[in-house]
């Protein structure tokens, strides 16, 4: 936040910090919405990420720390997938119960601290009643595609930084 920011790529006014509202992306059944992400814009509206390393940190975040505390079954099966209680190992119920929205608050590098909100359908456990999504590799696998989409929809550049 210190150094000046560098002109915008596109149309050379300067780069200031800004906090983008809200930005959303999906990669069904998995929506991941971005509250309050930090940004660099011009005047112009061009939007950039805060460092060129941004996008790949969040995602590396959010797959190895931030999502494994989600309450997640396990799978089971190889053709035919089931979904166990990862607290006491009875089957989850074959239907969804509802979407959850999950909330994950992160922060990078000394950037206000924001949050990303991942939806996932979650299931009720036929033996606890805990509910919970079918697996973490399922929603791990999905969130670099979903991150993609939203990155894409806010029209943010990785810019030449
Ligand atoms: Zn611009
Ligand atoms: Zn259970």
């Amino acid at each position: 936040m210190d150094a000046p920011a560098k002109p915008c790529p596109l149309c050379a006014s300067p780069l200031k910090p800004t906090i983008l509202p809200l930005i959303a992306g999906n990669e069904a059944p998995l929506r991941l919405t971005l509250h309050g992400m930090p940004a660099l814009a011009c005047a112009k509206a061009h939007t950039y990420f805060v460092k060129p390393d941004f996008a790949l940190w969040l995602m590396n975040h959010l797959v190895e720390h931030d999502e494994a505390t989600l309450p997640a079954g396990d799978a089971t099966g190889l053709l035919f997938k089931a979904y166990l209680c990862h607290d006491c190992g009875k089957p989850l119920s074959p239907k969804p119960d509802h979407v959850h929205a999950f909330n994950l608050p992160l922060a990078y590098e000394g950037e206000p601290e924001f949050r990303v909100e991942v939806a996932m359908p979650v299931f009720r456990c036929g033996g606890c009643g805990k509910e919970q999504i079918h697996s973490l590799g399922e929603v791990r696998k999905l969130t670099p595609a979903a991150l993609v989409d939203a990155f894409r929809g806010a029209g943010i550049r990785s810019g030449a930084m």
